[in-house]
């Protein structure tokens, strides 16, 4: 849907901002440009709607030489989201909303219609769409910039830093909010930011520039975790790499542990070879049904296994969280492990460190 083909921008003062830039977007796809301010990322996506024109290489959107396009017919197709939003202040939030399909001359109970599905769609309020942009918050005042964007329904989002004027909490949201709603609109999205975290996020793949507009790796964020092509992309991924990566991968990718399971009615002789076997000091007590129970150390066993003999475990993890909530269990837990269980509570084995570490490997 979008190729860059040796792209080049070299500013009038000499200033390379972009140097031999080549990639594509298919359809429906989060393409995220990320790297440290200065970096090319705002050039890089302002070349597309033709807001900046290249100085050499070639751009092309659906197949077409973006400057062989009228720059009007190129842009609307293209929805475009800034930080600073630039929405009108004098217009109202249904108005601001409008402002293309009424560009495009729909006619107005159209246009109303779409507006007030886009109130919706991006999560506001109804009434909200009477107030004006200073009577939002920011981030109301964000998710309005994405709805003017996706008005007219085109193929193709810009996003330049849209989340990076709210706090990390109402960011968290709206990353979310966002997600869910290309689920179902799939546009082709080239998302500009320089926080590696949302980069991981947003990403369907990740393009990482460096300063001069060179980029260093374009990827999944899951490959890019692991095997980072160079040092200024592992520098640039941080500290915290392994954590990041244990984020993106489900506890299901791993084969849980059978660990020291003892049905009540065992006795302690029994349940003590069973902790033993599996090098624990304790026993998972699950039922008859499969439910699990809790757990007991050996040493706190007499006569036979009971129900009143579990602890309930602290917590537990299911298939589909990441092993990074696994591992935040298990370091927390008596036992050292995070129990996995199916959506009912029934046992279905144990997250161990060991595994944790394998999966990294
Ligand atoms: P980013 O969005 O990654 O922060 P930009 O694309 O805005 O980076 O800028 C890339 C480089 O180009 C920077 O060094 C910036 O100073 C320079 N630059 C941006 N706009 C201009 C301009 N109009 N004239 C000269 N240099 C510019
Ligand atoms: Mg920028």
């Amino acid at each position: 849907m979008i190729t860059f083909e040796q792209v080049v921008k070299r500013y009038p003062d000499g200033t390379v901002a972009v140097d031999d830039l080549s990639f594509e977007v298919p359809e429906g796809e989060i393409l995220v440009l990320v790297g440290p301010s200065g970096c090319g990322k705002t050039t890089s996506m302002r070349m597309i709607n033709r807001m900046i024109e290249p100085t050499s290489g070639l751009i092309r959107v659906d197949g077409r030489d973006v400057m062989a396009t009228d720059p009007a017919e190129l842009r609307r197709g293209i929805g475009y989201v800034i930080q600073q939003i630039g929405l009108f202040p004098h217009r109202s939030v249904a108005d601001n909303i409008g402002t293309v399909p009424r560009l495009l001359g729909w006619q107005q109970d159209r246009t109303e219609e779409r507006v007030e599905e886009l109130v919706e769609v991006v999560g506001l309020r109804a009434e909200l769409a009477e107030r004006y942009p200073h009577q939002l918050s920011g981030g109301q005042r964000q998710r309005v910039g994405v709805a003017r964007a996706l008005a007219a329904d085109p193929p193709v989002l810009l996003m330049d830093e849209p989340f990076g004027a709210v706090d990390p909490i109402v960011r968290g949201h709206l990353q979310e909010e966002f997600l869910r709603l290309q689920a179902e609109v799939r546009k082709t999205i080239v998302f500009v930011t320089h926080d590696i975290d949302e980069a991981i996020v947003m990403g369907d793949r990740i393009a990482i520039l460096a300063e001069g507009g060179v980029l260093q790796q374009l990827d999944t964020p899951v490959e890019i975790l692991a095997r980072p092509a160079n040092a200024f992309v592992e520098e640039f991924l941080g500290a915290e790499r392994e954590l990041r990566r244990l984020a993106l991968i489900p506890v299901s990718e791993v084969t849980a542990d059978r660990g020291p399971v003892v049905r009540p009615g065992t006795d302690t002789d029994e349940a003590t070879r069973i902790a033993a076997a599996a090098g624990t000091d304790w026993i998972a007590i699950v039922d008859d049904d499969n439910m699990v129970a809790g757990w007991s150390y050996v040493t706190d066993l007499n006569g036979v296994v009971g129900a009143s003999d579990a602890r309930p475990f602290a917590a537990t993890v299911l298939a589909g969280d990441s092993l990074r909530t696994a591992l935040d269990v298990l370091v927390a837990s008596p036992n050292g492990v995070a129990v996995r269980v199916g959506p009912s509570g029934s046992y279905e084995g144990l997250v161990t460190r060991e595994l944790v570490t394998e999966a990294l490997r």
